[in-house]
Protein backbone atom coordinates (compact mmCIF):
# COMPACT_ATOMS: atom_id res chain seq x y z
CA UNK A 1 0.00 0.00 0.00
CA UNK A 2 1.12 3.59 -0.71
CA UNK A 3 0.88 5.75 2.30
CA UNK A 4 0.45 9.05 1.46
CA UNK A 5 3.24 11.56 2.21
CA UNK A 6 2.49 14.27 5.07
CA UNK A 7 4.08 16.75 3.13
CA UNK A 8 3.74 16.73 -0.82
CA UNK A 9 6.56 17.21 -2.72
CA UNK A 10 6.66 19.69 -4.78
CA UNK A 11 8.75 19.58 -8.13
CA UNK A 12 10.59 22.43 -9.49
CA UNK A 13 8.79 22.62 -12.59
CA UNK A 14 5.09 22.38 -13.99
CA UNK A 15 5.24 21.74 -17.79
CA UNK A 16 2.51 22.56 -19.98
CA UNK A 17 1.96 22.02 -23.91
CA UNK A 18 4.89 19.17 -25.42
CA UNK A 19 5.85 17.72 -22.41
CA UNK A 20 7.80 14.98 -24.11
CA UNK A 21 11.09 14.08 -23.00
CA UNK A 22 13.20 15.79 -25.74
CA UNK A 23 11.43 18.66 -25.69
CA UNK A 24 11.61 18.50 -22.03
CA UNK A 25 15.63 17.68 -22.44
CA UNK A 26 16.03 20.62 -24.63
CA UNK A 27 14.41 23.29 -22.56
CA UNK A 28 17.05 21.98 -19.46
CA UNK A 29 20.03 22.42 -22.42
CA UNK A 30 18.68 25.71 -22.92
CA UNK A 31 18.11 27.29 -19.32
CA UNK A 32 21.79 25.38 -18.63
CA UNK A 33 23.56 26.89 -21.47
CA UNK A 34 21.64 30.45 -21.52
CA UNK A 35 24.48 32.71 -19.51
CA UNK A 36 25.28 36.03 -19.47
CA UNK A 37 28.87 35.87 -21.37
CA UNK A 38 32.01 37.04 -19.94
CA UNK A 39 30.37 38.19 -16.45
CA UNK A 40 33.13 38.72 -14.18
CA UNK A 41 31.85 36.89 -11.22
CA UNK A 42 32.54 36.58 -7.29
CA UNK A 43 33.29 33.78 -4.75
CA UNK A 44 31.47 34.73 -1.83
CA UNK A 45 33.58 33.67 1.62
CA UNK A 46 33.03 29.99 2.80
CA UNK A 47 31.72 31.72 6.20
CA UNK A 48 28.99 33.47 3.86
CA UNK A 49 28.30 30.51 2.08
CA UNK A 50 26.97 28.89 4.75
CA UNK A 51 24.96 31.41 5.45
CA UNK A 52 23.43 30.50 1.97
CA UNK A 53 22.78 26.99 3.51
CA UNK A 54 21.34 27.98 6.47
CA UNK A 55 18.70 30.45 4.63
CA UNK A 56 18.11 27.40 2.36
CA UNK A 57 17.40 25.31 5.19
CA UNK A 58 14.96 27.93 6.40
CA UNK A 59 13.36 27.79 3.52
CA UNK A 60 12.57 24.19 3.96
CA UNK A 61 10.94 24.81 7.69
CA UNK A 62 8.79 27.50 5.81
CA UNK A 63 7.60 24.80 3.39
CA UNK A 64 7.05 22.06 5.87
CA UNK A 65 5.18 24.76 8.21
CA UNK A 66 2.80 25.28 5.08
CA UNK A 67 2.69 21.37 4.37
CA UNK A 68 4.87 21.12 1.42
CA UNK A 69 8.17 19.47 0.54
CA UNK A 70 10.19 21.78 -1.15
CA UNK A 71 13.43 19.82 -1.80
CA UNK A 72 13.45 20.08 -5.24
CA UNK A 73 13.02 23.46 -5.79
CA UNK A 74 15.50 24.32 -2.94
CA UNK A 75 18.07 21.84 -4.86
CA UNK A 76 17.72 24.23 -7.82
CA UNK A 77 18.81 27.39 -5.96
CA UNK A 78 22.21 26.26 -6.68
CA UNK A 79 22.19 28.96 -9.69
CA UNK A 80 23.65 32.32 -7.30
CA UNK A 81 25.68 34.70 -9.71
CA UNK A 82 27.52 37.01 -7.48
CA UNK A 83 28.46 40.59 -9.94
CA UNK A 84 29.38 43.73 -9.89
CA UNK A 85 26.85 46.61 -10.77
CA UNK A 86 28.84 48.09 -13.74
CA UNK A 87 29.16 44.32 -15.45
CA UNK A 88 25.50 43.73 -14.82
CA UNK A 89 24.44 47.05 -16.79
CA UNK A 90 26.95 46.14 -19.49
CA UNK A 91 26.32 42.43 -20.01
CA UNK A 92 22.85 42.46 -19.49
CA UNK A 93 20.30 45.38 -21.01
CA UNK A 94 17.51 44.89 -19.23
CA UNK A 95 19.25 45.38 -16.04
CA UNK A 96 18.64 49.00 -14.27
CA UNK A 97 21.14 50.94 -12.17
CA UNK A 98 18.77 50.97 -8.81
CA UNK A 99 18.67 46.70 -9.16
CA UNK A 100 19.93 45.17 -6.07
CA UNK A 101 19.29 41.33 -7.29
CA UNK A 102 16.88 39.39 -10.15
CA UNK A 103 15.48 35.92 -10.30
CA UNK A 104 16.03 35.51 -14.60
CA UNK A 105 12.71 33.73 -16.29
CA UNK A 106 15.58 32.98 -18.88
CA UNK A 107 17.63 30.28 -17.15
CA UNK A 108 16.53 30.93 -13.43
CA UNK A 109 19.88 32.25 -12.37
CA UNK A 110 20.11 34.67 -9.64
CA UNK A 111 21.86 37.24 -9.72
CA UNK A 112 23.05 39.78 -6.78
CA UNK A 113 24.74 43.22 -7.82
CA UNK A 114 27.17 42.81 -4.78
CA UNK A 115 27.63 46.87 -5.03
CA UNK A 116 24.17 47.62 -5.99
CA UNK A 117 24.54 51.00 -3.08
CA UNK A 118 27.81 52.10 -4.87
CA UNK A 119 30.19 50.46 -2.03
CA UNK A 120 30.23 46.99 -1.18
CA UNK A 121 27.07 45.45 0.18
CA UNK A 122 26.61 44.14 3.68
CA UNK A 123 25.75 40.47 4.42
CA UNK A 124 22.33 41.16 5.92
CA UNK A 125 21.29 43.14 2.40
CA UNK A 126 22.93 40.45 1.05
CA UNK A 127 21.01 37.65 2.39
CA UNK A 128 17.58 39.97 2.32
CA UNK A 129 17.95 40.40 -1.38
CA UNK A 130 19.01 36.42 -2.03
CA UNK A 131 16.15 35.08 0.55
CA UNK A 132 13.66 37.61 -1.55
CA UNK A 133 14.85 35.74 -5.41
CA UNK A 134 14.99 32.48 -3.64
CA UNK A 135 11.11 32.69 -2.69
CA UNK A 136 10.92 33.47 -6.35
CA UNK A 137 12.98 30.24 -7.04
CA UNK A 138 10.61 28.21 -5.12
CA UNK A 139 7.56 29.46 -6.20
CA UNK A 140 5.42 27.53 -8.62
CA UNK A 141 6.98 28.20 -12.35
CA UNK A 142 4.44 27.08 -14.97
CA UNK A 143 6.67 26.20 -18.17
CA UNK A 144 4.69 26.25 -21.40
CA UNK A 145 6.79 24.34 -24.41
CA UNK A 146 5.65 25.09 -27.80
CA UNK A 147 6.19 22.27 -30.46
CA UNK A 148 6.19 23.67 -33.78
CA UNK A 149 8.86 26.97 -32.70
CA UNK A 150 10.66 24.92 -30.20
CA UNK A 151 10.38 28.15 -27.37
CA UNK A 152 8.90 27.49 -24.36
CA UNK A 153 7.42 30.90 -22.07
CA UNK A 154 6.62 30.75 -18.21
CA UNK A 155 3.17 31.38 -18.47
CA UNK A 156 2.92 31.51 -14.43
CA UNK A 157 5.07 32.16 -11.56
CA UNK A 158 4.01 32.05 -7.91
CA UNK A 159 0.83 34.25 -7.84
CA UNK A 160 1.82 35.89 -11.54
CA UNK A 161 0.01 34.85 -14.31
CA UNK A 162 2.65 36.38 -17.39
CA UNK A 163 2.48 39.87 -16.96
CA UNK A 164 -0.40 40.32 -14.96
CA UNK A 165 -0.64 40.22 -10.45
CA UNK A 166 2.79 41.17 -11.09
CA UNK A 167 2.47 43.79 -8.14
CA UNK A 168 0.61 41.27 -6.00
CA UNK A 169 3.57 38.04 -7.04
CA UNK A 170 5.95 40.96 -5.41
CA UNK A 171 4.35 42.09 -2.40
CA UNK A 172 3.60 38.38 -1.45
CA UNK A 173 7.09 37.20 -1.71
CA UNK A 174 8.35 40.12 0.25
CA UNK A 175 5.75 40.32 2.82
CA UNK A 176 6.62 36.34 2.91
CA UNK A 177 10.39 37.06 2.92
CA UNK A 178 10.26 39.26 5.63
CA UNK A 179 8.21 36.70 7.60
CA UNK A 180 10.71 33.73 6.90
CA UNK A 181 13.33 35.79 8.24
CA UNK A 182 11.72 36.57 11.55
CA UNK A 183 10.49 33.36 11.97
CA UNK A 184 12.50 30.90 10.49
CA UNK A 185 16.26 32.88 10.70
CA UNK A 186 16.54 32.80 14.42
CA UNK A 187 16.54 29.04 14.48
CA UNK A 188 19.77 28.53 12.64
CA UNK A 189 23.60 29.67 13.80
CA UNK A 190 24.46 31.73 10.60
CA UNK A 191 21.30 33.58 9.84
CA UNK A 192 20.26 34.62 13.05
CA UNK A 193 22.63 37.37 13.60
CA UNK A 194 20.98 38.89 10.32
CA UNK A 195 17.10 39.15 11.50
CA UNK A 196 17.03 42.66 12.31
CA UNK A 197 18.10 44.32 9.24
CA UNK A 198 14.97 42.62 7.67
CA UNK A 199 12.73 45.20 9.49
CA UNK A 200 14.91 47.83 7.69
CA UNK A 201 15.18 46.76 4.30
CA UNK A 202 11.93 46.17 2.25
CA UNK A 203 12.20 45.04 -1.14
CA UNK A 204 9.47 46.82 -3.61
CA UNK A 205 8.07 48.65 -0.83
CA UNK A 206 5.79 50.49 -2.69
CA UNK A 207 4.10 46.56 -3.82
CA UNK A 208 4.62 45.99 -0.56
CA UNK A 209 2.59 48.81 1.09
CA UNK A 210 -0.41 48.35 -1.10
CA UNK A 211 -0.78 45.03 -0.44
CA UNK A 212 0.10 45.31 3.18
CA UNK A 213 -2.75 47.51 2.93
CA UNK A 214 -5.51 45.71 1.03
CA UNK A 215 -4.83 42.74 3.29
CA UNK A 216 -6.01 44.85 6.49
CA UNK A 217 -9.15 46.17 4.24
CA UNK A 218 -9.65 41.68 3.89
CA UNK A 219 -8.97 41.43 7.89
CA UNK A 220 -11.85 43.83 8.67
CA UNK A 221 -14.30 42.44 5.67
CA UNK A 222 -13.30 38.83 5.87
CA UNK A 223 -12.90 37.74 9.94
CA UNK A 224 -10.23 36.16 9.03
CA UNK A 225 -6.93 37.08 10.60
CA UNK A 226 -3.87 38.82 8.48
CA UNK A 227 -1.75 36.21 9.43
CA UNK A 228 -4.43 33.59 7.56
CA UNK A 229 -4.46 35.59 4.91
CA UNK A 230 -0.95 35.65 4.52
CA UNK A 231 -0.34 32.08 4.55
CA UNK A 232 -3.26 31.48 1.73
CA UNK A 233 -1.55 33.85 -0.52
CA UNK A 234 1.62 31.73 0.31
CA UNK A 235 0.38 28.76 -0.72
CA UNK A 236 -1.00 30.31 -3.75
CA UNK A 237 3.38 31.40 -4.41
CA UNK A 238 4.26 27.55 -3.75
CA UNK A 239 1.36 26.26 -5.62
CA UNK A 240 -0.08 28.23 -7.91
CA UNK A 241 -3.77 28.47 -6.54
CA UNK A 242 -5.99 31.49 -6.61
CA UNK A 243 -7.05 31.78 -3.19
CA UNK A 244 -5.83 35.05 -2.38
CA UNK A 245 -7.59 36.34 -5.60
CA UNK A 246 -10.98 34.53 -4.66
CA UNK A 247 -10.50 36.39 -1.37
CA UNK A 248 -10.29 39.89 -3.11
CA UNK A 249 -12.97 39.03 -5.44
CA UNK A 250 -15.29 37.87 -2.63
CA UNK A 251 -14.51 40.53 -0.53
CA UNK A 252 -13.36 43.55 -2.06
CA UNK A 253 -14.86 43.23 -5.72
CA UNK A 254 -14.03 42.09 -9.39
CA UNK A 255 -13.05 45.84 -9.73
CA UNK A 256 -10.48 44.90 -7.95
CA UNK A 257 -8.67 42.05 -9.60
CA UNK A 258 -9.15 44.49 -12.85
CA UNK A 259 -7.01 46.80 -10.83
CA UNK A 260 -4.30 44.20 -10.10
CA UNK A 261 -4.19 42.60 -13.07
CA UNK A 262 -2.60 45.70 -14.80
CA UNK A 263 -0.79 44.27 -17.94
CA UNK A 264 0.98 47.88 -18.38
CA UNK A 265 4.86 46.75 -17.57
CA UNK A 266 5.85 50.27 -17.68
CA UNK A 267 3.44 50.82 -14.65
CA UNK A 268 4.38 48.14 -12.58
CA UNK A 269 5.93 49.75 -9.65
CA UNK A 270 4.63 53.41 -10.50
CA UNK A 271 3.65 54.22 -6.99
CA UNK A 272 2.05 57.81 -8.12
CA UNK A 273 -0.09 56.15 -10.90
CA UNK A 274 -0.92 52.76 -8.58
CA UNK A 275 -1.95 55.40 -5.69
CA UNK A 276 -3.89 57.53 -7.38
CA UNK A 277 -6.09 54.45 -9.35
CA UNK A 278 -6.64 53.00 -5.98
CA UNK A 279 -7.49 55.59 -3.85
CA UNK A 280 -10.50 56.56 -6.68
CA UNK A 281 -11.09 52.81 -7.16
CA UNK A 282 -11.50 52.58 -3.34
CA UNK A 283 -13.78 55.70 -2.81
CA UNK A 284 -16.15 54.23 -5.69
CA UNK A 285 -16.11 50.67 -3.88
CA UNK A 286 -16.63 52.42 -0.18
CA UNK A 287 -13.38 50.56 0.82
CA UNK A 288 -12.83 53.06 3.43
CA UNK A 289 -9.85 51.42 5.53
CA UNK A 290 -8.45 50.62 2.31
CA UNK A 291 -8.08 54.53 1.06
CA UNK A 292 -7.31 55.54 4.95
CA UNK A 293 -4.28 53.83 4.23
CA UNK A 294 -3.43 54.52 0.94
CA UNK A 295 -3.64 58.45 1.93
CA UNK A 296 -1.84 57.71 4.77
CA UNK A 297 1.17 56.39 2.64
CA UNK A 298 1.02 59.64 0.55
CA UNK A 299 1.84 61.55 3.32
CA UNK A 300 4.51 59.33 4.79
CA UNK A 301 5.83 57.38 1.64
CA UNK A 302 8.08 54.84 3.90
CA UNK A 303 6.43 51.55 4.47
CA UNK A 304 8.47 50.59 7.40
CA UNK A 305 6.17 53.26 9.62
CA UNK A 306 3.17 51.12 8.52
CA UNK A 307 4.21 47.61 8.30
CA UNK A 308 4.39 45.89 12.20
CA UNK A 309 6.26 42.66 11.17
CA UNK A 310 5.11 41.21 14.46
CA UNK A 311 1.80 41.24 12.27
CA UNK A 312 2.52 38.68 9.80
CA UNK A 313 3.83 35.79 12.76
ZN1 LIG B 1 11.03 40.08 -6.61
Amino acid sequence: MIKASAHPTLENFTFKGATDKRFLNGFYRYIRSKVITDLHIFIPPQQFQNTVEDIKKALYLFGIDLGYDLTPRILFLNRLVFAKKADLLKKDSTWKDDYRSVFSQDNFKIYISVDATGSFRTNDSLAHSINHEFIHGISYKEIYISQNNKEWIVTKLGIRRKNRFFILNEAVTELTNIYVINKFWPRFKNTKSLVNFANREISAPNAVFLVNAMFEELVKRSHLSYKDILRKAQVDLLTGSQNTLSLISRFLGKDFIEVLSSSEESKKYDVIFNLNFLVEKSRRLKLVYFEKQLNNYKLSSDVKDILDPTRLL
